[in-house]
């Protein structure tokens, strides 16, 4: 009887609570309600952005999405409120091995933080998450899955050997979202997307997110909509105006001290540089440790905790000098980076309003600098064409000569020679990548891989802590090693 009481108390403070969230929320008025209501309010979204206020009402309507908007403009909860928002609705129970809702994104760091929004969210509904990608061992994943989940989301290449082994089947799977969609519809993703998108069930109701969309790849992302609300909170490709741009001039060879200079004033603080490859990542981080900077580096080549590791550190301010390849370009929300410095120009254009999009994020301010070597002119002019402003020179070194080589330095490998970055290797079950086969818009195409991880299991989200990875024999190692050679696919 004590008991009953209690209980009837605890759902009357609910409901008292529910009440006033839902006077200051504007989320109500879009049509989230009860629980979630209080949950985005409690996670600190009280109005919504506005790209959530265009995409939520059509997605709780049924209809299929295509949100396009500026990076760090809040795309996460606007597919996440709703999806949870139509879980709830359903009210049915989970089937074993099934997921109710998918989620795509195409590098793991993305799919972490996307898991932790709706796991987030999900407090109080009683909806269970889950995380599936590679770099780490399948074990914990898969019994993970064993119960069924609600919300799965996942990385292509290890969900598809999941689904093949019939782990987890897709065939429950009404709600799919391809976040960062232009990407995931690119040639490196491409097939093993579509195989996911087959095994969900027919009558899904989809939505794709992106800051940027080539018109090639929305006339793709058509085929997988059906009778699309399209949704643009600004013009694509914009980037956000709280962040000031900027080009500096200089030769490859005068980039470290340049780098160095702007590092040493202390008054600049969290710093993301991008870096064109892997290697070139590598060496800029080695430099300003020599230059008498703490840095932490994440680049494909790194196991997935390494890079987690680096990733949190940067986050919870421990490290201040995050460098990185563009595979942590895209989504990746980390508040208060100041600066993006771009170190390289990248070798797509779209890349730049990804990379510049870590700052400037939830209407902060941000600085984004550019260093740019004459032979990267011609870049510099394709990344102004698709962001449709000239960018500011506000210095240029060319005039002074170059700096005396350092003894132990290793010189940054001359433009067009490195290795460019790609989160994913190829997968030993399927046929080898074929050098120089071209994506759309003749972008070299890759093929999605998982990478194994596996030394510090505590910089990773509680659910994938279980057994490392088993090492791979030398022979696929040796493979491996030849893809890389070959591939060229970024991140
Ligand atoms: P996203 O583009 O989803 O990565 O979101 C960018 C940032 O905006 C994240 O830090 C979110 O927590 C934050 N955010 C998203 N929606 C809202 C909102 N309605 N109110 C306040 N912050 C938000």
């Amino acid at each position: 009887m004590r008991r009953k009481r209690c209980r009837k108390k605890i759902i009357l403070n609910e409901n008292k609570n529910l009440n006033s969230t839902a006077e200051v929320s504007g989320f109500a008025e879009l049509g989230i309600s009860g629980v979630l209501l209080a949950a985005a309010t409690r996670v600190g979204f009280e109005h919504p952005k506005p790209i959530q206020t265009l995409a939520i009402p059509p997605y709780l309507a049924g209809r299929d999405v295509l949100g396009l908007a500026q990076t760090g403009s809040g795309k996460t909860a606007a597919f996440a409120l709703p999806i949870l928002s139509r879980i709830v609705a359903l009210g049915t129970k989970r089937i074993p091995r099934t997921a109710r809702a998918l989620i795509l994104a195409p590098t793991r760091e993305l799919a972490v933080q996307i898991e932790e929004v709706f796991r987030e969210l999900a407090k109080g509904l009683h909806l269970s998450t889950a995380l599936v990608l590679g770099g780490v061992s399948r074990g914990g994943q898969v019994k993970r899955l064993h119960m069924g989940v609600d919300v799965l989301v996942a990385t292509p290449g290890r969900l598809v050997d999941l689904v093949r082994e019939k782990d987890v089947s897709l065939a429950e799977t009404r709600f799919l979202v391809l976040d960062e969609a232009d990407r995931m519809l690119d040639m490196g993703f491409l097939p093993d997307v579509k195989r996911l998108v087959k095994a969900t069930h027919r009558d899904r109701q989809t939505s794709l997110f992106s800051a940027t969309m080539p018109a090639e790849i929305e006339a793709l992302a058509g085929n997988l909509l059906k009778d699309p609300v399209r949704v643009e909170a600004a013009p694509q490709s914009t980037t956000a105006s709280e962040i000031a741009q900027s080009v500096v001039m200089a030769r490859t060879r005068q980039k470290r001290g340049i780098l160095a200079g702007m590092l040493a004033d202390q008054a600049i603080g969290p710093v993301l540089i991008f870096a064109r490859t892997k290697h070139g990542a590598d060496v800029v981080t080695r430099n300003l440790e020599r230059d008498g900077f703490s840095a932490a580096v994440i680049h494909g080549n790194k196991s997935q905790n390494a890079r987690q590791r680096a990733l949190n550190g940067f986050r919870d301010g421990s490290v201040r000098i995050l460098v990185a390849t563009d595979i942590a370009a895209r989504g990746i929300d980390v508040p208060g980076i100041t600066h993006v410095v771009n170190y390289d120009l990248p070798d797509e254009a779209e890349s730049y309003v990804h990379r510049i999009g870590r700052t400037g994020r939830n209407g902060a301010d941000g600085i984004a600098i550019t260093l740019c070597d004459p032979a990267e002119t011609s870049k510099l002019r394709q990344v102004e064409r698709i962001i449709r402003m000239r960018l500011p020179v506000t210095a240029s070194h060319l005039d002074q000569p170059d700096p005396a080589p350092q003894p132990r330095e290793k010189p940054a490998r001359a433009e067009g020679a490195g290795q460019r970055e790609q989160d994913h290797r190829p997968n030993r079950s399927r046929p080898a990548h074929k050098p120089g086969r071209k994506g759309p818009h003749g972008k070299p195409a890759g093929r999605p891989h998982e990478e194994s991880g596996g030394e510090n299991r505590h910089a990773l989200p509680r659910q994938l802590m279980d057994k490392p990875a088993a090492k791979k024999p030398f022979r696929n190692r040796k493979r491996r090693g030849n893809f890389r050679r070959q591939a060229s696919n970024a991140a």
